[in-house]
């Protein structure tokens, strides 16, 4: 039987689990994971070529420009863009290939690809997830208040713009990894019985 692959875009706002989400669905479907390019600084929480490439603005534009992205935004004023390559050899091969980008950048792939599965991860309340912004302490809170506007608009935006398949609810962890894992092999085994028949 052949094997459709899968694009599977993950999406969520910031806080609300979608990175240790994507992690582990990644790890337990043995999934291939786009490595975006950003300008953002690196934390220390980052490893280079891992979980991005860091460049500088005139690198991105070059690559953009020449149209080495697939898709492109800008999200909290630093560029982010998902390489084409290798997404397109993921679909060659038949893999599951992750995208963890942002909504514009899901509509942007919805387009290139309307197979893509998208999955967009939400909390359980706003309250919550004012919360769990506030418990990283990663930032100040003034930052915090101007991600949690942003993760509103976001989810006000992933509720209209149609381009979802699965909206996740992340309110106890390993239950959301469970369910985020059932959806996909389920979605896997229909395209396969697809392809197959
Ligand atoms: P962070 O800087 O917190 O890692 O990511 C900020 C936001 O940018 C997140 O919503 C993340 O999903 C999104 N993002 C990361 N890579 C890409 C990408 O290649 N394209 C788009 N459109 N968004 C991305």
């Amino acid at each position: 039987m052949s094997n459709p692959g899968l694009l599977l875009v993950i999406c969520g706002p910031s806080g609300v689990g979608k990175t240790t989400i994507t992690g582990q669905v990644r790890k337990i479907l043995s999934a291939l994971f786009s490595v975006s390019m950003t300008t953002r600084p690196r934390t220390a929480a980052d490893t280079d070529g891992v979980d991005y490439h860091f460049v500088d603005i005139p690198t991105f534009q070059k690559a953009r420009d020449e149209g080495k992205l697939l898709e492109w935004a800008e999200v909290f004023g630093n560029f982010y863009g998902t390489p084409r390559e290798p997404v397109d050899q993921a679909v060659k091969d038949g893999r599951v290939m992750i995208l963890e980008i942002d909504v514009q950048g899901a509509i942007q792939v919805k387009k290139l690809f309307p197979a893509a599965f998208s999955l967009f991860v939400l909390p359980p309340s706003e309250d919550e997830l004012l919360r769990r912004l506030r418990k990283r302490q990663r930032e100040d809170e003034a930052t915090i208040q101007r991600r949690f506007r942003k993760a509103k608009d976001e989810i006000a935006m992933a509720k209209a713009c149609g381009v979802y398949d699965v909206f996740l609810v992340n309110d106890d962890l390993d239950q959301a990894i469970a369910e985020a894992v059932r959806i996909v092999r389920e979605e896997l085994t229909k395209r396969q019985a697809a392809t197959g028949a």
